[in-house]
């Protein structure tokens, strides 16, 4: 590839059509495909429902902002909120929902910091990338976005440690993806809520990568006795139609009025 700058190691395979879980590349050879893109194509490549869905979408209108009311937006919000009393903010990447979080985490409760974990991952502007526990993401690239600490996954004495009165929020994976499929202990999970809910501290969970039945529940906190205050979804939830979303329990609707935040294709 010539155009396009050389951000990614590419395998020389161009697929060019896909059904199901079989892919075909441009001279024509098929392939099983077990990668899904990356934790993307849960639902498989182009699903006969979610295609004719879209072409007829395609075929009404494409665009009405959201300066408008949109019932079809309201009903995917009601689907991803599966029966809570959660909102949601529709965005278009995994990145800018963690943003959307790290943002309505802050604005909340007024504090800035914000306490991540070693090799995790968040995404790549500059918030999220903050947020991300990886020195190899961060160089180059100047400044960070100051506030966030990184401690040490499935440890519970270092968390404690930085656990203060100026904490906003705890942003976690429930496994952290790109850091190595690195599991987090159930018992830690579960004494970090314990400790966020006693100081008043918002847990955000990170499911861009596990949530969508990517674990066998709907999200991957759901494996656990966790109950997130934010958490954060993209990668499945198009199945590779950019759409990310930050779900959040409705209290928080007080930060995040007209105005406060927005995306022009968010919910599009
Ligand atoms: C991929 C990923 C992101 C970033 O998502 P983008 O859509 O690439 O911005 C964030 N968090 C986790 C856990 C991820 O795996």
């Amino acid at each position: 590839m010539k155009h396009v700058f050389p951000t990614y190691d590419r395998y020389p395979v161009d697929i060019v059509k896909g059904n199901g879980t079989v892919v075909k590349d441009a001279t024509g050879k098929t392939y099983l495909d077990f990668t899904s893109g990356i934790a993307v194509c849960n639902s498989g490549h182009c699903p006969e429902n979610v295609t004719e869905a879209i072409q007829s979408q395609l075929a009404n209108i494409w665009h009405t902002s959201n300066l408008y009311e949109c019932a079809l937006q309201d009903s995917v919000a009601e689907l991803i909120t599966d029966g809570t009393d959660k909102l949601v903010f529709f965005c278009n990447s995994g990145t800018e929902a963690n943003e959307a979080a790290l943002k309505l985490a802050r604005k909340y409760t007024g504090k800035e910091k914000i306490i991540t974990f070693e090799k995790s991952f968040h995404g790549r502007t500059f918030g999220s990338m903050s947020a991300t526990g990886q020195a190899k993401i961060h160089q180059g690239f100047g400044s960070l976005v100051p506030g966030f600490t990184y401690v040490p996954y499935n440890d519970i004495e270092s968390f404690k440690t930085e656990l203060d009165e100026n904490t906003a929020a705890v942003l976690l994976e429930v496994i952290q993806g790109e850091g190595g499929v690195i599991p987090g202990n159930a018992a830690w999970l579960m004494e970090v809520q314990r400790l966020c809910k006693k100081t008043g501290v918002l847990l955000i969970i990170d499911e861009v990568q596990t949530g969508l039945g990517r674990t066998g529940t709907l999200y991957g906190f759901q494996q656990t006795f966790l109950d997130p205050d934010i958490f954060t979804l993209a990668k499945g939830l198009g199945n590779g139609l950019p759409i990310g979303a930050m779900v959040g329990k409705e209290h928080l609707s007080s930060a995040f009025g007209p105005g406060s935040h927005g995306s022009t294709f968010g919910g599009n």
